[in-house]
């Protein structure tokens, strides 16, 4: 009896408590679970506990890799992966109930001269002010994005392009006559405007607001163009 009791011993702890404390070990070092040590329980319940609370753990961490993806390390705010998904939500609204929207693409004038001038690090805070700025300047429920290096786009749900010209262009003075990051330097910025049309989709609409943005660069930087659909005339000789 004696024996058995010696071997059912062993075979308990070679085959529940050791792995099991094994378990415990990996969590605790792998830092995936905190305070795992709970007393009064038996392994059952205890291991339990911990499965329990490794889940919360991880579906906190996806939870929050998920945002950091979509969000730009620079200057906080969301990212070209976000504006990806967002601009097909607004497109999908517009189609099902027509509800329009305009989207903003801008980019810094000059900007290489302005790292080249006063330093990386100085154009990273240019970068942040003007972020900071424009985040002033637009309703909550707008959506500002940094989508490449010294390039922006706002979404601005629910709106026509009178009023997305009028907040554009008030950004565009704003950062005229209020960005000081760098002393008595004047940085600009250029800009497309553009409303959602029908037939357009997320490569039709960008494209649109980034051939404003080459004209506006072309014709002198430090302006505003906003997107007029062709005439009928054109659309025929573009045929
Ligand atoms: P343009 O007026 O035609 O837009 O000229 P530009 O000098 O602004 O444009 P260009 O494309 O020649 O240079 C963009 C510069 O932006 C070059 C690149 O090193 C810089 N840049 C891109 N990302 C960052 C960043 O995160 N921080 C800093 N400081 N600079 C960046
Ligand atoms: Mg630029
Ligand atoms: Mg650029």
């Amino acid at each position: 009896m004696l024996l058995f009791l010696i071997f059912m011993f062993y075979w308990l702890n070679k085959n529940f408590t050791q792995p099991i404390k094994k378990i415990e070990n990996a969590m605790s070092v792998s830092k995936l679970v905190d305070n795992i040590n709970i007393k009064n329980e038996n392994e059952i319940t205890h291991i339990a506990n911990v499965y329990n609370k490794l889940l919360t753990n991880l579906h906190n961490k996806i939870k929050k890799n998920r945002e950091l993806i979509r969000i730009d390390f620079l200057t906080k705010i969301k990212n070209r992966k976000a504006f990806h998904e967002n601009i097909l939500e607004l497109l999908s609204l517009y189609k099902r109930y027509q509800i329009p929207f305009s989207i903003m693409l801008f980019d810094i004038d000059n900007f290489k001269e302005i790292n080249d001038t006063y330093g990386h690090s100085v154009g990273d805070e240019v970068l942040k002010d003007i972020t900071k700025l424009v985040q002033s300047e637009i309703r909550e429920s707008d959506l500002l994005y940094r989508v490449g290096g010294e390039e922006f786009v706002v979404l601005f749900p629910q709106t026509s392009l009178e009023s997305a010209k009028k907040v554009a262009g008030k950004i565009r003075k704003i950062i005229q006559n209020n960005l000081n990051t760098v002393e008595n330097k004047t940085i600009s910025i250029s800009i497309g405007v553009c409303e959602v049309k029908l037939d357009d989709n997320e490569d039709s609409l960008y494209k649109k607001v980034d051939q404003l943005l080459y004209k506006a660069k072309k014709s002198g930087k430090n302006s505003c163009l906003l997107y007029t659909s062709p005439s009928p005339r054109d659309r025929t000789r573009s045929r």
